[in-house]
């Protein structure tokens, strides 16, 4: 595969075979996937090759291997043009996001005397690990239902929140078009117990503070300074999202010939939007992203308990938003207004200021954008800013340089959880094995993702986070 060079920050691979478009890589060298059997780059051109795909098949700074699709993977169809949609361009965990609180009363210095037990309160109120029950076990299938079909704003309805936590939610906490009757049973099976619980190690409650300010004029509207404390919490719609993906690949691999659709790899599966097996992907994985919106709005909840029992504090929602999602967005491309299919796998929206869908008093500086880094470094916020050429998108984390599984071969979780004691940030795992897969050498580099991101034209960088505690799924 031949790679351009086209600037410092971006990356080109040009058309061969079958790809439609090309693909183009917003990268420093140094970040560019490396290591053996990372795959990611073929999978870039891999998704060249989608029936309606336009522009080019982009991957973020953060690209690492992913299902069929890269994790850090953009890719828009044209839905009038025979455009596809791909369970493997969101992935399994549809709708895994990120949100970030910000405390209202308290700031580093105040908080450190009470840090130790906070994060024991939150070790111990906050459900995590693969199994686990949530914080809100649904009585029946009705009320599964509903947050199906309402997300947070259903959860805050129910008195789970308060209003102004939707005003800065993504899509106001809810997205429009759930289609229950394409929810397996075994999905729904799986949903009822686990809302409100983080899942498995890379899911996390955590709690940071603002350590570097890069944008004075638009940190301070988003009510960030140094020395301001922050919940971040990353979950996504847990087994009932899973089970989703899993029923509807395994659809979609029977249906595509049907469609005379070829794809150079199976985990590909893909059906044209406009058709039945599209349509019911979409309204099944709607219905996922609201669960996931809910998920995030109960623990929420169960943060701000703690934090004002234990630290007398507020928590004040900054933005929640999702990075593994396919919307139907209106883009310009070649001169004309199109309805898309965005597939952001890995990827996070990151709308300009006066986007109509960026929440009114943030209009100005544009949408937060939540990129996490790992327990040990750092996690950032950066905004939206116009022109970026990746229908307004972003990295969502560092991305991983080792699989969980090269990670955890000759690592110890105790160690990785002495390590980060070391360094001042309290630890609260769920099993020694989830913390070895997760330790901060498994990801790329935080800081040089996100400058990667602002130089390449994608983003701006508003406030560097660094961990003060962790609750690890
Ligand atoms: P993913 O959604 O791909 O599983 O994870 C998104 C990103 O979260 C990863 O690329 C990684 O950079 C980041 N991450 C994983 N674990 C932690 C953690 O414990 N703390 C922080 N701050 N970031 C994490
Ligand atoms: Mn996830
Ligand atoms: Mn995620």
């Amino acid at each position: 595969m031949r790679i351009v060079e086209e600037t410092p920050y971006r990356f080109r691979i040009d058309r061969t075979g079958a790809m439609r478009v090309p693909g183009i890589v917003f990268a420093a060298r140094s970040l560019l996937p490396a290591a053996e059997g990372d795959e990611a780059l073929t999978q870039v051109a891999n998704v060249a090759t989608l029936p309606g795909i336009v522009t080019a098949s982009f991957a973020m700074p953060d690209v690492h291997w992913g299902y069929g699709f890269p994790i850090g993977g953009v890719a828009a169809t044209d839905i009038d043009d025979g455009g596809v949609v791909s369970p493997g361009g969101v992935g399994f965990d549809i709708s895994c996001g990120v949100r970030l609180l910000i405390a209202r009363d308290a700031d580093r210095s105040a908080l450190a005397p009470r840090l130790g037990p906070l994060m024991d309160r939150l070790g111990h109120v906050v459900p995590r690990g693969m199994q686990t029950r949530g914080v809100w076990e649904l009585p029946n299938r009705t009320v599964l239902h509903e947050v199906l079909e309402g997300g947070a704003r259903f959860a805050v309805q129910q008195g789970h929140g308060v209003v102004r936590d939707l005003e800065r939610c993504e899509d106001r906490g809810v997205l429009d078009g759930a289609d229950p009757a394409a929810v397996s049973d075994r999905a729904v099976e799986r949903g009822l117990g686990q809302l409100g619980s983080l899942g498995s190690g890379n899911h996390f409650l955590e709690v940071q503070a603002v350590e570097r300010i890069f944008d004075p004029d638009t940190a301070r509207p988003m009510g960030l300074d140094v020395g301001t404390v922050c919940v971040m919490i990353h979950c996504g719609s847990r087994g009932l999202g899973h089970q989703i993906c899993t029923d509807h690949v395994r659809e979609m691999g029977k249906a595509m010939g049907r469609y005379g659709i070829h794809v150079p790899d199976r985990q590909l599966a893909c059906v044209p939007v406009r058709s039945p097996e599209g349509e019911a992907y979409l309204g099944a994985m709607v219905a996922a992203a609201n669960y996931g919106r809910a998920n995030r709005q109960l623990l929420t909840e169960a943060a701000r308990r703690v934090f004002e029992d234990t630290a007398g504090t507020t928590l004040d929602l900054l933005y929640d938003i999702s990075h593994n999602l396919a919307k139907l967005e209106r883009h310009e491309v070649d001169g004309r207004l199109r309805t898309l299919c965005v597939h952001r796998k890995g990827a996070t929206r990151s709308l300009p200021p006066r986007h109509p869908d960026v929440p009114a008093d943030l209009v100005d500086v544009g949408q937060p954008v939540l990129i996490p880094g790992t327990m040990g470094t750092a996690s950032y916020v950066l905004a939206g800013i116009a022109g970026n050429p990746a229908f307004y998108s972003t990295a969502h984390g560092a991305g991983r340089v080792q699989s969980r599984h090269r990670a955890a071969r000759h690592t110890d979780g105790r160690a990785v959880r002495d390590a980060l004691e070391s360094h001042g940030v309290l630890v609260r795992g769920s099993s020694w094995r989830g913390l070895a897969e997760e330790k901060p050498q498994a990801y790329k580099d935080i800081d040089a993702v996100t400058e990667v991101s602002e130089r390449a034209g994608l983003a701006r960088r508003v406030a560097r986070l660094v961990p003060l505690g962790v609750v690890k799924g």
